[in-house]
């Protein structure tokens, strides 16, 4: 079993971030990833550009240059690495930690190596920063695990003259809309709500509304799919049965954190938001050494903590480690 003083599980932006801060002050945490750095923006879109200019991206003071204010997933892709690089964080990827337990002193820390042996850790603070994007929202229809049914958008271009219905009325499915109307797709979008709200960001959708005022784009307010068969989405609007014929289905009914894994770790997670039980001001879990950090402290909300404000998260935790001390 190895011996660590800070074991910090997930390498995306929060975690890495976390990781500096710790760095920083003279501690040389541990960081498990199970798949590489930043892997959550990997899986963005693949010409996603951030609504976040590259300064508020930044982590450990490293600067972020970026060819137009806001940069895009492959920039932010070549930055982090950079980041994670230059400040010689010790990261282990492709391992996944499966359990934390603990005892008197220490919490086990069981990790699986991806097509490779489980290994053991003892570890005296543990930071989770694990985010989100990997358990999508599930609407819970018959029909939603469908095989042209899909809660991740990559590319446009499998879509070209395919009729496609977007699910949700978020940053997600606005920002897949117009892609997808790029491509030539003849798209149609379903959202419970009775107008966009604002955390939609401003800038995105003047294209989109001209794209419904000119009957591009086909929007339907106020619409609660009720079933996806392989040729039709089936949905209720105003009391009536309504259903629109479809090739393909874009689910962006977002997604949040692992509860469970929380859980088993002795973290509370309320019940109506998702929320990890956790002090504001420290990051510091109802588990004592258990510290959050990232998106995954605001629960199921997807709007409410972004790389800009969690990245923040580790200097809060820094400074509580500094002041209880590594065995506090
Ligand atoms: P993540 O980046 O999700 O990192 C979590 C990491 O933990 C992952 O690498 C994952 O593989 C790893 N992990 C999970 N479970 C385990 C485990 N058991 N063991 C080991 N490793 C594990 N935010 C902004 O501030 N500005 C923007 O412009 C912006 N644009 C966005 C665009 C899109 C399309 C999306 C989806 C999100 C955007 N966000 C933006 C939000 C941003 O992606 C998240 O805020 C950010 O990724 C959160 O960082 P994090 O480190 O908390 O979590
Ligand atoms: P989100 O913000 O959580 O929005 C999910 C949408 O799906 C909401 O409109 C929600 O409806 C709807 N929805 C959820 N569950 C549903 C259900 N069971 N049935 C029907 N509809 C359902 O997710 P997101 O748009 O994927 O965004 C995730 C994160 O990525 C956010 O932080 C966002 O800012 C970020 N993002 C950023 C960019 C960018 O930088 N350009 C682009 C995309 C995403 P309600 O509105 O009624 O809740």
């Amino acid at each position: 079993m190895r011996k660590e003083s800070i074991i910090i599980i997930g390498a995306g932006p929060c975690g890495l971030a976390a990781g500096i801060a710790l760095r920083n002050k003279g501690y040389d945490p541990l960081l498990i990833e199970k798949n590489n750095v930043v892997h959550s923006i990997y899986e963005y879109p693949s010409h996603q550009t951030f609504f976040s200019s590259s300064e508020k991206l930044e982590i450990g003071g490293f600067p972020f240059p970026s060819n137009e204010r806001k940069p895009k997933r492959h920039e932010a892709l070549v930055y982090y690495r950079q980041v994670a690089q230059r400040s010689n964080l010790r990261i282990q990827s492709y391992e996944e930690v499966e359990d934390v337990i603990q005892d008197d002193t220490y919490f086990h820390v069981k990790t699986k190596k991806q097509n490779g042996p489980c290994r053991d850790y003892a570890a005296k603070k543990i930071i989770v920063a694990t985010g989100y994007y990997d358990n999508p929202n599930l609407i819970g229809i018959p029909g939603e695990s469908l095989p042209h049914v899909f809660h991740y958008f990559k590319e446009n271009h499998p879509f070209f003259q395919k009729k496609v219905t977007v699910i949700g009325g978020k940053n997600s499915a606005v920002d897949a809309t117009l892609a997808l109307e790029q491509a030539g797709a003849e798209v149609t979008v379903l959202y419970r709500g009775s107008e966009f709200t604002k955390e939609v960001k401003p800038w995105i959708l003047p294209d989109f509304h001209s794209l419904v005022r000119h009957g591009v784009v086909t929007m339907e307010y106020d619409a609660q799919v009720t079933e996806i068969t392989s040729s039709h989405v089936h949905y209720e609007k105003n009391g009536k049965q309504d259903k629109v014929e479809t090739d393909f289905v874009l689910a962006m009914t977002g997604y949040h954190p692992d509860h469970s894994f929380l859980q088993e770790m002795g973290v509370g997670v309320e019940k109506d938001t998702g929320r990890p039980v956790h002090n504001k001001e420290t990051m510091e879990s109802n588990v004592k050494g258990i510290f959050i950090a990232g998106v995954i402290a605001a629960g199921n909300d997807a709007n409410e903590i972004f790389i800009e404000n969690g990245r923040h998260h580790g200097k809060r935790i820094t400074d509580a480690i500094e002041e209880e001390g590594l065995l506090g």
